[in-house]
Parts: C-alpha cells; structure tokens; sequence
C-alpha cells in the first residue's frame, strides 16, 4: 500500500479561486479554438461548490438507473447506439494513404443522458500505465448501467508506442503543440486533428500520463485550481492527491482548459513499465470520478480526504554519480531531510541530496547513474487548512520543473525551430 496516502486528520477548506493568470511562452498556434460559454452537463450529485471541503465530495450513492434515454452519440462519422461500446478510429491523414494505421477509439456510450468523459493516454508513446488504466475502465463499465458517454484513447500517439519512444516520429513532443496547426508542422497537425475530432466532443477530459525517463510518480492529479470547474471536476476522484498548476503551453490539458473543457492530468507511475499499483489506483480515482459525477455506481467509494499541494519542487543533484535513494514515494519527509545520496564510484566521494522543504514525496528518480543537474526527488507540501481558506497563491510551482515536462531531461533529440518550449521537461 506505498500508494496509500496518508490520511489527513484536518479537514481540508478549498478556498473560492480567482480567475488564473499565469501565462507561458506561446507555442505557436494558427487559429483560434472555441471556447466553450456554458459548463458541462451535469447530474444532480456532480459539482460540491467551490469552497466545499477538500475531503471526498458527499457520496451520493445514487447511479439511478437510466429514467430517460440517451440519444446516439457521434463522434468521427460514426452515430454510436445508447447502451452500446465501440471501438472507431481516428486518423489525422498525414501518412502514406496506404500505410495509414488508425488510431482506436473505445466509446461506450451509455443508456442514459450524462455527460460525455475523455480518457486519453500515452500521448507519450512509452507511458503504459494509462493504456491499461483505460482498458479496465472502458471494458469494465456496462454501457447499459452508464448515463453519458465515456471515449477512452488507450493510445493516442500510437507512432511512438511502437517505437517505445516518448515521441512522435518527427522527434517532437505532442504534448507541446496543442491545440494544433493545420498548417504547422507533424506534430502540430497530428495535434489539431485530435483536438478538433475529438477533444472538442468531450465535456470532461482526464489525460493519463507516467514519469518519464526513469522517474516514477506517486498517482496524483494535476490542474489548474484556480479553475472553478476544473478545481469542481479534481475532487471528485476520491483520495488522489491533486497538484495545482495550470500546465505548460502546448500541453493537451492546457489547451483543452483554454476551450473551455475541464481539464485534468493524472500521473501515476513510471514509463517503459505496467505498475499493476499505479494502475489500480488510477481506475480506483476514476471509478470514484464516475460514481461521483453520477455517470456509473461504484461500491467501493476512496472517501479519505483528498491532499491538495500548492507547493512542490524538484530536488537536483549536485554531482554526478551514482544515486541511492533513502525515500519511497508517498513517504512523508521534513526539510532537511537526507533523500537519497550521490556517489562517485571512482573516488568514493559523495554528495547529500536533502529535502528543501516538509511534505510529501510526489516522484522520483530511480536509482542510476546522474548527472549534476539531474532531478532526483519531486517533494510536495500538502497545504494547511489555512492555505486552502485562503486564495489559491499565483503560481508557486518552478516552471521548468513542473509537471506536464520532464525534469531536467535530455531534450528530445534536435528539432526543427517550431519546438520553442524553453525549459527543460519533468513528466507527463
Ligand atoms: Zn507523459
């Protein structure tokens, strides 16, 4: 249970969010997207108000059978019958007609009206976690006791699937080049198809990501809080941890948050690798997600509060070597605290890496050979009841050591001069 988080004994006050303001280097984007005027369909048991506590909302047990029935659902020229699960393609056309491979799409479209949920993953082709997270949910759900849609890509950047590879055959991130260019590059098209076939379809969207690059991360959500709809859509995964910040530019989260569309990542695990714990603590949050949102009735409820973290830094070596961690995931550490040691195998000397603050451990490195530099250890402190009565602060995570990046990671391979993401990258 190293996933367990610790069960918090205040309870958790979200303060009423202001409007976000951060910005970030644009990536550029040809035209404009639409944004959305009007929140989501929601059922009677969806939204505690902004201000609700942090723990798990109020389980209403009700998944009513359907009392009225669905219309067909359609999404890529397809029209998708209520109580029926299917699997379409998407295609964003840019291969060879001939060895064109679509993309799957898994829709299980219920016999009741709800709201239509996204489930996207490895948008970074070695993330495997969120493909099997997927598969559960998809295949486990019965259209018939569903109201709403659910539309789950279990592999969205099926290219760098098969190459094991984070990214798309050009070498670039699609996770940068949301929401697209029709006339930009690979990525930038490959991304606008997606995001107008069938990102804008959805009313809710959960993008599943892992670590990257030998690092794990502890399951956790990440979104922007200040979002009243996506601080609503974050506490209905039961006790998952949620991470602020608003997301890089480019990212699939950020822009679909822009149109209008609640947004949240999940992290959870490390990439190249199925951890069956990482996996099963996923499809836990989304089956509290889908009960809690009225969508489909679970008996198992995650009801210990839901830790929220304001502030989190990744902690850099400061030598090359060899590191060996003294920390966990999920272990609670204090500032000051010895995380994990770096040491030269020729010279013997080694070097301490030490907790800047009192929190949690949110990812790590495992243990290899690091260069200085090299970011080892994500620590996240949980906020106090009196932070969260307060405004959420403006920004208070390092931005090129947040999430929807890689940490301190060899930049993709060189690129063309449309990558103008200036940080180096952490996770998802
Ligand atoms: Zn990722």
């Amino acid at each position: 249970m190293r996933y367990l988080l610790p069960a918090l004994l205040f309870g958790l006050l979200l303060a009423a969010p202001g409007q976000a303001t951060e910005t970030e280097p644009d990536e550029p984007v040809a035209e404009s997207v639409p944004v959305r005027t009007s929140e989501p369909p929601r059922t009677p048991s969806s939204e505690p108000a902004a201000g609700a506590t942090a723990s798990a909302p109020a389980a209403t047990t009700t998944n009513p059978a359907p009392e009225e029935s669905a219309q067909p659902f359609a999404l890529l020229n397809s029209t998708i019958a209520p109580g029926t699960l299917r699997t379409l393609h998407w295609s964003p056309g840019l291969s060879m007609s001939s060895l064109n491979t679509p993309v799957p799409v898994l829709v299980a479209h219920g016999a009741g009206p709800g709201p239509v949920m996204c489930l996207t993953a490895a948008i970074h082709g070695d993330e495997l976690n969120g493909i099997e997270i997927v598969r559960r949910v998809l295949h486990q759900v019965e259209p018939e006791d569903l109201n709403g849609t659910l539309v789950g890509m279990p592999i969205v950047n099926l290219d760098g699937f098969r190459r094991a590879s984070r990214y798309m055959s050009d070498r670039r991130d699609l996770n940068r080049y949301f929401p697209g260019n029709p006339n930009g590059s690979y990525a930038s098209r490959v991304a606008h198809s997606l995001f107008h076939k069938v990102i804008l379809h959805c009313d809710y969207l959960l993008d599943i990501h892992t670590g990257s690059f030998l690092r794990t991360n502890l399951p956790q959500l990440r979104g922007d809080l200040k979002n009243p709809m996506i601080l609503a859509f974050s506490r209905h995964f039961g006790g998952m941890g949620v991470l602020h910040h608003p997301g890089g530019s480019g990212t699939l989260r950020r822009a679909a948050a822009d149109s209008g569309i609640p947004a949240i990542v999940m992290e959870t695990g490390g990439p190249h690798s199925l951890d069956q714990e990482a996996v099963a603590h996923g499809v836990k949050g989304i089956k509290n997600l889908l009960h809690n949102l009225g969508m489909h009735k679970t008996m198992r409820l995650w009801l210990i509060p839901q830790p929220v973290f304001y502030q989190s830094t990744w902690v850099r070596s400061n030598q090359g070597g060899i590191m060996l961690s003294q920390v966990e995931l999920n272990e609670k550490v204090e500032k000051g605290q010895l995380l994990g040691r770096v040491i030269d195998p020729i010279t013997n000397t080694s070097s301490d890496i030490l907790s800047p603050l009192d929190g949690i451990v949110l990812g790590r490195a495992f243990d290899q050979v690091v260069s200085p530099g090299f970011a080892t250890f994500h620590i996240g402190s949980i906020a106090t009841e009196e932070q969260l009565a307060q405004p959420i602060p403006a920004a208070v995570n390092e931005p090129d050591l947040e999430s929807d990046s890689d940490a301190g990671m060899p930049p993709p391979p060189a690129t063309p001069a449309e990558t103008t993401d200036p940080y180096p990258e952490v996770d998802s």
